[in-house]
């Protein structure tokens, strides 16, 4: 176990820790979907997010390879167990070819959260768009799909990943988290030079008719937030965050994330969207917007193809 490590393993322990107590006697959670009638639904991406959105851990562990099961999707299970804590990750993956780009979706959530916009709508994206891709396999890369337990405890389920698996063949990774509320993008922990991957990425967007800090924005090193992405980081892969934000947030955004003391006590602060409800009894399905899925959907659309190219 290295020191960043444990670093990541404390830092999931205060985010729980602090979770915990500040959701306790939260509002009650709304009822979950039942998986039947997910199954039954339309496949659009805010459907899809009734697959995990309020229910508990171990069921939305549950509810991931159910679905690709009833599905028929193949996938690989890849569970880890340390003394950290035990889970499994699911990986599904499309095309052919010996690059891999990984797009990341952790299926856990913070206790007490329904977890809606943090994780089931990152979830639902990447089902939505392994259907598109089903139908379409990528040109030129192979897409795999990383469905990961316990990135709230320090991206325990990641790092487990990284060490189990070869990663030569990874040309970059995108880690999915708050997809739902918003309308402009937002790729972060962006290094200040970027490597091909990361110009691919903004080529893919600008390709879509993207305008660059405005309807996508490329931002540095967040200090305090952070994804499974940072685990692929730490092993030498190119590996960013891939979220959506509100636009006319933009400002207090920068303020909010970029100042890590306001963060730290960011439970007493006035939050923006979307970080309103993150890790709060209230991100529930019904604050999720299917305009700002479908915008992600169509972004991960235009990157698999810009990295293939
Ligand atoms: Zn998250």
């Amino acid at each position: 176990m290295s020191l960043r490590d444990v670093g990541f393993y404390l830092r999931g322990c205060l985010n729980s820790g602090l979770t915990w107590v500040l959701n306790r006697g939260g509002a009650a959670a709304e009822a979950p979907v039942p998986l039947e009638q997910v199954l039954a639904g339309d496949g659009s991406p805010l459907a899809l997010a009734g697959l995990l959105a309020g229910r508990s851990n171990e069921a939305r562990e549950a509810a991931v390879p159910w679905y690709l099961e009833r599905r028929g999707v193949p996938f690989a299970r890849r569970p880890f167990r340390s003394f950290e804590g035990a889970g499994e990750n699911f990986v599904v993956e499309v095309g052919e070819g010996d690059r891999v780009l990984v797009l990341i979706a952790h299926h856990d959530a913070v206790p007490g959260s329904p977890g809606a916009n943090d994780n089931a709508a990152a979830v639902a994206v990447l089902l939505a768009l392994l259907d598109r891709l089903a139908r379409r396999g990528p040109r030129g890369v192979r897409v795999r799909l990383l469905f990961t337990a316990a990135e709230e405890r320090g991206y325990l389920g990641a790092r487990a990943y990284v060490r189990q698996e070869r990663l030569d063949d990874v040309v970059g990774a995108l880690s999915l988290e708050l997809c739902g509320i918003g309308d402009a993008l937002a790729v972060w922990d962006a290094p200040e030079v970027p490597p091909r991957f990361l110009q691919a990425v903004a080529g893919s967007l600008d390709a879509l008719g993207l305008r660059r800090d405005e309807g996508y924005h490329v931002v540095g090193r967040v200090p305090v937030f952070g994804s499974d992405h940072r685990a692929f980081a730490a092993a030498g892969v190119p590996a960013y965050g891939l979220t959506v934000v509100p636009l006319r947030e933009a400002e207090a955004l920068r303020r909010f994330v970029f100042n890590p003391v306001r963060s730290v006590f960011r439970t007493l602060v006035r939050r923006p969207p979307p970080f309103e409800t993150y890790h709060t009894p209230r991100d529930a399905v019904g604050t999720l917007e299917a305009a700002a899925l479908e915008r992600v959907g169509r972004a991960l659309d235009a990157i698999v193809a810009g990295v293939g190219r």
